[in-house]
């Protein structure tokens, strides 16, 4: 999952890049809503987490932006305690959640949870294909009920891939998903951890589409 967090505040920007990077997303952290702006139409994101008070233009006309551009992305916007104006404001414009600072970092990840299941179009919280459970909000993967031992890339890659069963995700999208910007990629890691997967899962679970990337499979057994 990669997360482009847009907040001018510094401590509080790094505070979050941090906590949410250990929780296994990749994140992009922007301190201004035109850089923000530039890099949503060029670069695809799976959540965006959007402070409203922003040096130069709003996170407001940012999210309105957004929208109007119907670029498909969960957001959840950030706003002052005192601020009610701004959340119905922000929820009119198209955000999809809110949180009042200061808040918990549990709880932003939770509701992220929530984002991205209801973006996925899924009432439930595990995420399951065949024999295969896994549960986002204790990052645990269970196959026959055998609790398997991912580690935090292995577990990231995993979930992106079950999320889109049934398409083809491509190496930039999975690699962008599993590194922020500031990370070194080497061109080979991608490669390492589907072979991981497959080992730890099953060899048949993921499919090479050569020269695009990898996909799961829809799950026979659901719909
Ligand atoms: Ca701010």
């Amino acid at each position: 999952m990669r997360i482009l967090l847009v907040e001018d505040d510094p401590l509080l920007g790094e505070g979050l890049q941090s906590s949410l990077k250990m929780e296994g997303y990749a994140v992009d952290w922007l301190r201004d809503g035109e850089s923000a702006w530039r890099s949503l139409r060029i670069e695809s994101f799976d959540l965006m987490v959007l402070d409203l008070g922003l040096p130069d233009i709003s996170g407001l006309e940012v999210l309105k932006r957004v929208r109007q551009q119907e670029i498909d992305l969960p957001v959840l916007i950030l706003t002052a305690r005192d601020a009610l104006e701004d959340r119905v404001l922000g929820l009119d414009s198209g955000a999809d959640d809110y949180l009042i600072k200061p808040f918990d970092l549990d709880e932003l990840t939770a509701r992220l949870r929530v984002l991205s299941r209801r973006h996925a179009g899924r009432r439930d919280p595990i995420v399951r294909h065949g024999k295969i459970e896994l549960n986002p909000a204790n990052r645990q993967v269970r196959v026959d009920g055998q609790k398997i031992s991912l580690t935090r890339r292995e577990f990231n890659l995993l979930s992106m891939l079950l999320e889109n069963a049934g398409q083809v995700q491509t190496k930039a999208r999975l690699q962008q998903a599993l590194y922020g910007w500031e990370e070194d990629i080497e061109s080979n890691t991608l490669e390492v951890y589907i072979h991981h997967l497959r080992r730890k899962l099953g060899k048949d679970l993921i499919t090479t589409v050569r020269g695009v990337g990898y996909m799961v499979p829809e799950d026979e057994a659901v719909e």
